[in-house]
């Protein structure tokens, strides 16, 4: 006879992990307990020597599906108890909660399972057609969560008393559904309400059905999901499309579209295997493809562009929707202007008629919101547009382990932020943008309740060092000590950590984005800074040149392209005949070379993203649009133009330190060959500079910032690099735009102390 003591942590929590200790307790004839508290799992466990063994071997090997288990300590206690059963006990929440973070994680939501899937589509099942159904392994989960340990009293099901047949499977070990926190059903579960413009329409059952009706119709609704609502309409209708785009004022920006299932996307788009599992994988990420050049598709779901963000259901009630509507529906998430995605009822029908027909709504409140993720895969390897559902708030681990409490709050654009203590890193879910009022507010409501989930008091704050961004203004006027991190550092820094560098690496990272606050004053974003976790030296830059109006010239590439003319050409750059300029009164060219001259409004700047843009201003590739109306929408269109067995490029030069873009921007304008010529050469320049200068500083590289969002560019450098033997690291875990710079925050929290 021996008695054992585990501590488990990790994702061990509203996983079915109990159940499976439980009944892996009976079939050995061993006695005592389990029970979750606050740093995971506990169990008190005795019987016989080998049989304790097989336990723990069986714990190791094969535990559910969704679990991932930390053992934090195993010990053998002298003392014998007198258990008469193995069962499993009420949580704790009295433990001391300074140590959560570093043990606890909260479990991402999870699409429906097949078995939730089966017992949905059965007519002989309880859950027939019950948008609803969940188990243990799948449904929400940090969505629905208010506090920890994850119980249901802590979960916005506490409203919902189970019946009696629920309660069963929920109180039965040897049901899939034991401690499922968000178990319902038709009679005691959440339940859906079709509105419309001044009234309810329909519930339950009758709503489903007018609302597939309705998008059969062409009608443009908004649908409650698993993190917030989605616009949704038919991807077949042009109509609905154009009226949508109209309404969100958003004429250009790609929508993602929902698909029954996986054979319907291979009709639309080229997948590859590993494309194929992404999409199909419990996380549910938006997954951008190439789009196949024949589909039924409106023009209007990414105009201009040849790739397509594509998902599968991940809610029962996305499954009941694509199964009888039978056409793909667009799915994006709805959100008025800037502001972040519409998650409350009330907000939802006090704020989105003005976008949609009608709303779908349910009773299920969500306390967490939660975008829908995106990656894209390049070079084969899945890289994160966007971390947020599925994923969040899933831990990350960190290569080194740090010496405090730190809270990152990330940068000004996709924002996300994050706690970190030990080797752990805990990122909220995607946050957005923070120029708007709105987002601000959910950006301090998300702090606040991770600090609070997690009782988690921060030692210092890390923030951007630019003084404009709302994230730093926050960080500065909060109580807690703050550090500030150069952006393209920070950009570094997360790529070193999502690639497991320890703390010797060194690495030269080239750090291409729009814009991030440099040292110098001025505006960086085209960078290559030789970094160790302690230390970085700027040894390269893009040239500088002007953003002619700042902000303005990030909106209206041709500001861009007026600026780069005006420093080739000066003055006479006004007279030529350039079809970028055209759109410009006489007037305003005056205006805007004075500005350019004397530097009115028009900071310098070294940006990759804004060469982009320029050379797409040059190239007229925006055609009649003079504004952009998505981030990073001219990198993009220029990808899809890319010739990929084309290797010319142009010629280039680098001076004190410095990429001399003057010859390559010439010889661009100077090039009449075709378009998707022109801008292959472009990119592989660019490809071929860093390649160039890798070779010269002799480390291994890193790719980090949002201009490596664009495939053909990285895969260029990958292929030039591999060739000569260059390491190249790209990310894994985190996006590689600004929504990856917590990562860097943290790590750099851990090694630097507060400057006041
Ligand atoms: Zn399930
Ligand atoms: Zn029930
Ligand atoms: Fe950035």
């Amino acid at each position: 006879m021996k008695r054992l003591i585990l501590e488990l942590s990790g994702i061990v929590q509203g996983v079915g992990f109990r159940p499976f200790i439980y009944n892996l307790a009976h079939r050995l004839g061993l006695k005592g307990y389990v029970s979750n508290n606050l740093i995971g799992v506990n169990i008190d466990v005795q019987g016989d020597k080998d049989n304790l063994h097989t336990f723990l071997s069986v714990i190791k090997g094969q535990s559910p599906p969704l679990a991932n288990i930390v053992f934090h300590s195993i010990s053998w206690a002298d003392k014998i108890i007198n258990y008469s059963d193995f069962e499993i006990k009420e949580s704790h929440t009295s433990n001391d909660r300074s140590q959560t973070l570093a043990i606890v994680s909260i479990t991402p939501d999870i699409a429906t399972c097949s078995d939730c899937l089966s017992e949905l589509k059965d007519i002989n099942d309880r859950r027939f057609g019950y948008p609803f159904i969940n188990c243990t392994n799948c449904g929400p989960r940090l969505t629905i969560l208010e506090d920890l340990p994850y119980d249901r009293q802590n979960t916005t099901m506490r409203r919902f008393n189970m019946c009696k047949v629920c309660q069963e499977e929920y109180e039965d070990v040897r049901s899939r559904r034991f401690h499922a926190q968000p178990n319902a059903c038709q009679i005691c579960g959440p339940h859906l309400s079709l509105y419309g413009k001044d009234r309810l329409l329909s519930e339950g059952e009758r709503a489903l059905k007018t609302t597939i009706e309705y998008l059969k119709e062409g009608a443009i609704i908004s649908i409650k999901g698993i993190g917030g609502f989605h616009l949704c309409c038919d991807a077949t209708n042009d109509y609905a499309l154009r009226l949508l785009r109209k309404r969100k004022n958003r004429p250009l920006k790609p929508l993602a579209v929902m698909f029954r299932d996986i054979e319907t996307i291979k009709s639309y788009g080229e997948l590859s295997l590993r494309e194929q599992a992404l999409i199909g994988s419990k996380e549910r990420p938006v997954t951008i493809i190439n789009k196949k050049d024949i589909t039924d598709l409106s023009e209007g779901i990414a105009p201009g562009l040849r790739k397509i963000g594509v998902i599968l259901p991940y809610s029962p009630l996305h499954f009941l929707i694509c199964e009888e509507l039978s056409r793909p529906l667009v799915m994006t998430s709805a959100n008025l202007g800037g502001e972040p995605i519409v998650k409350d009822n009330k907000e939802a029908l006090e704020g989105l008629f003005g976008l949609s027909d009608y709303i779908l709504l349910h009773n299920r409140d969500i306390i967490n919101h939660c975008d829908d993720s995106v990656v894209k895969e390049i070079n084969q390897t899945p890289l994160f547009i966007r971390r947020s559902r599925g994923y969040a708030a899933a831990p990350i681990t960190l290569p080194i382990s740090l010496n405090k409490k730190i809270l990152a709050v990330g940068g000004n654009q996709k924002s996300v932020i994050a706690l970190g203590q030990g080797n752990k890193a805990i990122a909220s879910q995607y946050i957005g943008e923070l120029d708007d009022v709105s987002a601000q507010a959910r950006f301090r409501e998300v702090i606040d309740r991770f600090l609070d989930m997690y009782s988690f008091i921060p030692d210092i704050l890390v923030c951007d060092k630019h003084p404009h961004y709302y994230s730093t203004k926050w960080a500065k006027t909060n109580p807690y000590p703050s550090i500030g991190i150069q952006h393209h550092y920070a950009h570094a820094l997360s790529l070193m950590a999502d690639n497991g560098i320890d703390e010797r690496g060194e690495i030269l990272a080239v750090t291409w984005d729009g814009t991030g606050y440099g040292d110098d004053g001025n505006i960086w974003g085209g960078e290559f800074l030789l970094s160790s976790y302690h230390h970085f030296e700027r040894l390269y830059h893009l040239d500088y040149f002007r953003l002619i109006g700042g902000e303005k010239a990030v909106k209206e590439p041709k500001r861009v392209a007026l600026s780069l003319l005006l420093h080739i050409y000066g003055r006479p750059a006004l007279e030529k005949d350039f079809l970028c300029l055209k759109s410009f009164s006489d007037i305003d060219r005056d205006i805007l070379f004075t500005a350019w001259e004397k530097g009115i409004n028009s900071p310098l700047c070294s940006s990759v993203g804004r060469i982009f843009d320029g050379a797409a201003s040059l190239l007229n590739i925006l055609g009649d649009y003079q504004e952009i109306s998505y981030d990073g929408q001219c990198g993009m269109m220029m990808e899809d133009m890319y010739i990929p067995r084309l290797n010319d490029h142009y010629p280039y030069e680098i001076k004190d330190g410095k990429i001399l873009w003057q010859g390559f921007i010439s010889a661009l304008i100077e090039d009449r060959s075709d378009k998707d010529i022109i801008v292959t050469r472009f990119i592989n320049t660019l490809a071929k500079i860093v390649t160039n200068i890798a070779e010269e500083v002799g480390k291994p590289i890193g790719l980090s910032g949002g201009v490596f969002q664009n495939s053909v560019l990285t895969q260029k450098i990958i292929e030039l690099g591999v060739k000569k033997g260059i390491t190249i690291l790209t990310h894994k875990n985190v996006p590689a735009n600004d929504g990856g710079l917590f990562l860097g925050q943290l790590i750099y929290g851990g090694f630097n102390q507060t400057q006041n």
